[in-house]
């Protein structure tokens, strides 16, 4: 099944915005075991849209587009597909009587803009794949072109309208498509700060003459690493192979964060974890209590930024601070070691380091982190000297801290 994707916005191609709905379809299909094949990003151009319709469409057995759903004049998609696949337009009852109670609710009374009711325009014969959180909803266009059947989905452009589309109405449509009965079952989970190139090194070798086909999709987090294969028996045996090749960066499948598998095996464990952070100033609190439950296992954390907060609260030496510096592995012990004790917690993680751009040295570059875990009477310091924007190195060093703890607390789980 050849997939193509169109993205769709001006902005897209002027930088002031990133293409994230491009990563997200992406991931998506990696768990139902698809790839892109190929991605067109276009201007809010009629011409430009037409010919990347024609692109995709030419071969393309799926085509997913996304943007351009909504009522102003630069939103074309719905109006170009209906014409490129001819299909008219319809206007929907239902949907339009949607979009008065949407706008009632949302501005009050008063006249309605007319060309709010342009996304209640359906192609002739399209399905409605409703938006719980928006007023465009998508479209689903199962029609033909050049002699050959074509699937083609209209998503909206916002990422927290397109998702939860993508994965309740496109994946499952895309799953029974392929079901000519050969359906590709897939399962995946993630390795904890796993390196891609590193990890396919590890599984290619192993899966070459198996028929499993083999996915990465590689983030801060490390690496979720999916297989696939119409086979289920083969599938789960080959799954739990895997997974124990990687036994304690391997989250449990299902899990999506290293702080959620934290989160999980903390609670299974009945012990409780706090940080302390000082170039992350909070991320990987912020990732912990995201997590729904955090609170079971969760105390709280100290971001100790100035060296006075290091010393002072959480009780690092100032001599420590004075010989090693605050950006070494005595310092990450030493705040790992006080917040556990400031907080009585069982565990703890730490992390610092130096995020850059500007403060670094030929001896301690940006990119230095040390993050540090305590668990029972078990201590780990890791260095990490990363790569990137300031942004970047500060969510890799976030991820290394939980794993770090991750790995010290899965060590003392019985194994199953
Ligand atoms: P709206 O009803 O909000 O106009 P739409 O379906 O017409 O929705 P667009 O107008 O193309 O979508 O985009 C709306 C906003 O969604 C953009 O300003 C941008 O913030 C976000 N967006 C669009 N496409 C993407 C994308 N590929 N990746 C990330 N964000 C995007
Ligand atoms: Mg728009």
């Amino acid at each position: 099944m050849q997939i193509e994707v169109i993205s769709t916005g001006t902005e897209l191609l002027k930088g002031s915005n990133i293409n994230t709905n491009l990563a997200a379809i992406g991931c998506a299909l990696g768990t139902i075991g698809q790839t892109v094949h190929r991605a067109q990003t276009v201007g809010d151009d009629r011409d430009a849209l037409i010919s990347a319709f024609h692109l995709a469409a030419l071969n393309g057995d799926v085509i997913l587009v996304t943007g351009g759903l909504g009522p102003t004049a630069d939103d074309l998609t719905r109006d170009v597909a209906a014409e490129f696949f001819g299909m008219p337009l319809v206007r929907s009852r239902e949907l339009a009587d949607d979009l008065r109670r949407y706008y009632r609710r949302r501005h009050g009374a008063g006249p309605i803009p007319a060309t709010l009711f342009r996304q209640a325009d359906v192609p002739q014969g399209a399905a409605v794949l409703p938006n719980a959180n928006g007023s465009a909803p998508g479209l689903y266009l199962n029609t033909a072109y050049a002699g050959h059947a074509c699937h083609v989905f209209l998503l909206p452009g916002p990422p927290v309208e397109m998702e939860p589309i993508l994965n309740a109405e496109v994946l499952p449509r895309l799953t029974d498509l392929d079901d000519d009965g050969d359906r590709i079952l897939t399962r995946g989970f993630l390795v904890a700060g796993g390196a891609e190139l590193l990890i396919e090194e590890a599984l290619e070798p192993r899966f070459r003459d198996c028929p499993i086909s083999l996915a990465y999709c590689a983030s801060a987090e490390g690496t979720r690493v999916f297989l696939s294969a119409a086979d289920a028996a083969l599938l789960d045996e080959k799954f739990t192979e895997t997974h124990q090749l990687f036994s304690g960066s391997a989250l449990p499948e299902g899990c999506l964060s290293i702080a959620e598998g934290l989160v999980r095996l903390l609670q299974k464990q009945h012990q409780t974890m706090s940080l302390a952070e000082s170039c992350t100033g909070g991320l990987a609190a912020a990732a912990i209590t995201a997590v729904p439950g955090a609170s079971e296992v969760f105390q709280g954390s100290v971001t100790a930024y100035d060296n006075r907060v290091k010393s002072e609260v959480l009780g690092v030496p100032e001599s420590l601070l004075a010989t090693s510096g605050a950006v070494s592995a005595d310092c990450a012990l030493a705040m790992t070691r006080g917040v556990r004790q400031l907080l009585h917690t069982d565990c703890s993680a730490a992390i610092t380091g130096i995020a850059g751009p500007g403060g670094g040295t030929p001896e301690k570059p940006v990119g230095l982190v040390y993050v540090a875990a305590a668990c029972g009477d078990r201590e780990r310091v890791q260095e990490c000297r990363f790569r990137g924007s300031r942004e970047s190195i500060r969510q890799r060093s976030r991820a290394a801290a939980l794993r770090l703890l991750y790995q010290l607390v899965s060590e003392a789980e019985p194994q199953a």
